[in-house]
Parts: C-alpha cells; structure tokens; sequence
C-alpha cells in the first residue's frame, strides 16, 4: 500500500474528538496483524477510544517512537469545497481533514511497515486520541510506555513542522469559572447579585493578567507570540435584559511558555476572587460562589539537546530548530524521560483550517525522511 492510499483510509475514518476513535484502531491493528506486528490499546474509561501501540523489529533499546494522535478537529461551520473524510487530490494537494494535522505523519509510517524487515532496533508506534481537545488519551499510554518499552533513542511527534525539528511547545490549563449571583429584579440591583457583571470583573482581571505577562516577558525565546497567554474562549450567563443574573461560566486557558508556572497564575486568580470579589457578593447573599476547576492540562516542551534531536538533525541536514506556539504531546513524553523532538510533513498554517491539505512534495519529505529512519534503525 502507498503513503497516499494509506492516508485515504485513515482520512475517511472520522475521528473527530468527540467521536469513538474505535473503527480507525481497529483497522490499523488488523493492518499491522496481517504484516505480523502486534499491538495493544489503552482504552479510555467507557472503552469508546482507545492508544494503541505497536513493536516493530526486535525488543531491544534504541528504538525509534513514532508519535502521532488519531483525532481531528470538528469541521462544523467550515465552509469545505470538498468532502472533508475522502481525501481529494487537487494540484499537488492532498486535501481532508486530518491530512496534515496528522493523519499525513501516521499513514506514511504506516505505510511503510512492510520495508521494517531488517531493524535491528525496533520503531514503536504509539497513537493516542483526544489529544485536541487537551491531551488526554496519551498520559495513560505514555505511563505504559514508560515502564514495558526497552529505553528508545528517540521519540519523534510526527505534528506538521514542515520536516524542521520543533524543540519546544508551550503547556496548557484549560479551566471554567463558574460564578453564582442573586436574582432579582433588575430595578433592584441593591438586592441582587451580578454573577454576569461580577465574571464581567473577573474576565477583566485575566485580561489585565494578560498585558502584564507580555510585557514582562523577555521577546528572545522563540515563541510566537513570545509570552504565556491567558484567555476567555466562551462566557454564558444571564436570562434576561430585566432580571439581576444568577448564573454565569467562562472558559478559559493559559498557554505558558516553558519556564512559567501556570499554577501561580490561577493562585493568583484564586486570591483576587476570594479577597476582592467574593467579599462583596456575600455580603449581600451569602450562598454566592465563584468555582474555578481545570478541565484539562498538558506540559510545556522545554527546548533541550536530546538525542532525538540530534538523530533528526543528523537525518534531515537541517541544523535550524522551532518552537511551537501549539500545544502537543512532546510535552508529555518529555516530562515521562524520553529524548523527544518533534518533526513531522506538513505545514502547521494547514492545521485544523477549511480544506485542510498536505501537499505531494511534503508527503515525499516525509517517506524520505522515514526511509533514512529505517534505515539508521537497520544499520
Ligand atoms: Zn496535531
């Protein structure tokens, strides 16, 4: 099977977060069973998604991991000029969803199963779900891998870097603020308590928290834009223009660049709800309540000299290095001790956008940057 067939089947599967990843797995295990290769899931709670890795070549030290996520972002409200799951080839393009962000990355390596004959140090493939929505598949895969796996040499994250080694990546809390008003009568906002004009305060604060953690940031890091980020996505609340509101939620996220601590940023929120905001509101009503949880989290890729680096550096002739302003799963396998860098075909400018494409030339790039993988693992 060709890269370009392989990324056809994966393409039509849509694994869209909030979908079972399940049929996808399925088809890659029963692949990779025919070509005689095990694998094994690790399946989320309800058993509806599921990891999935796999050895190729013997169980020895010195592998290669070849990281890649299953999911794909929603193509709801996207104005798509073709079916987004069937690939379409148009020009030099590959278009459908997941074509480059990753499906592209999986299906070249996948494809190229049948020529890992002579490894003498295994490749291991390892794909996650649910890494869109906040990594949330991988942890538990990676935690496995981290004990069973014999010490890999590096862990490649195939994400679209456009075959340059990415080194590092920012971290994420995404979290939801709940505030809890008092209704009234909006002639009388004495008796009442805003849960809209107070989370209209606390929005305020992030944003304020926001301008301070640009300017106090040194511009060298090579990050895009270079400091941690704090921002509202989507806030509810309220019921009518007349009625004082008792009901309002936010969510929000800080994007911290290595080296900042997201957790201080929500201690500090924490403080100003408790000491400036809250005081206020129960005095008026005492069940009044601001709740903030973490719906999800992932680490930062803190830039480092890795082996994984270096093996990509030595394989690709290209010595320059990036940073992503995305969050990803190198993150992850960083803080469980892998050498890890990320390198991958595609441009990320095509990620999760309408008529999401991976161009022919990049998926050569990466057969070819594979191949020499094959063959470094064979020598
Ligand atoms: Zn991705």
């Amino acid at each position: 099977m060709t890269a370009e067939q392989m990324i056809k089947r994966l393409v039509e599967f849509d694994t869209v977060s909030r979908e079972s990843n399940l049929p996808l797995i399925e088809y890659v295990e029963s692949y990779l069973d025919d070509l005689g290769v095990q694998s094994r899931r690790v399946a989320n709670e309800d058993g509806l998604k599921s990891n999935l890795y796999a050895t190729v070549g013997p169980e020895e030290e010195g592998g290669v991991v070849l990281s890649g996520h299953t999911d794909v972002v929603p193509v709801d409200g996207q104005d798509w000029a073709t079916d987004p799951f069937a690939l379409t080839q148009q020009g030099g393009r590959l278009h459908g969803r997941g074509t480059c962000d990753m499906k592209g990355f999986i299906g070249i390596a996948l494809a190229l199963v049948p020529e890992m004959k002579m490894l003498r140090r295994p490749v291991h493939f390892a794909l996650s779900y649910d890494e869109e929505i906040g990594c949330r598949g991988a942890p538990a895969m990676i935690n496995q891998l981290a004990t069973e796996l014999p010490a890999p040499r590096a862990v490649i994250v195939g994400e679209p870097t456009s075959m340059t080694a990415v080194t590092g990546h920012k971290g994420i809390v995404a979290l939801k603020t709940t505030v809890r008003g008092y209704e009234t009568h909006s002639s009388q906002t004495n008796r009442g308590v805003s849960a809209v004009m107070n989370a209209a305060r606390l929005v305020s604060y992030l944003g304020a928290m926001a301008e301070r953690l640009e300017k106090e940031t040194p511009s060298d890091n090579g990050f895009n834009p270079h400091h941690s980020t704090v921002h509202v996505g989507v806030i509810n609340g309220g019921t009518a223009m007349n009625i004082v509101s008792r009901h309002c939620e936010f969510v929000w996220d800080i994007r911290n660049i290595p080296g900042d601590e997201p957790q201080q940023l929500i201690d500090e929120f924490e403080v100003f709800c408790r000491d400036e905001i809250l005081p206020g509101m129960r005095s008026r009503w005492s069940d009044c309540f601001i709740c903030t949880e973490v719906i999800a989290r992932a680490p930062e890729f803190a830039p480092a000299e890795s082996a994984a680096l270096e093996l990509v550096q030595q394989l690709t002739g290209v010595a320059e290095t990036g940073r992503g302003a995305y969050v990803a799963e190198a993150g992850l396998f960083q803080a469980a001790g892998f050498p890890t860098v990320m390198c991958g075909p595609g441009s990320i400018d095509q990620a999760h956008q309408p008529n999401e494409f991976i161009s022919l030339e990049q998926v050569t790039a990466g057969e070819k940057f594979l191949r020499s993988v094959i063959e470094e693992l064979a020598s």
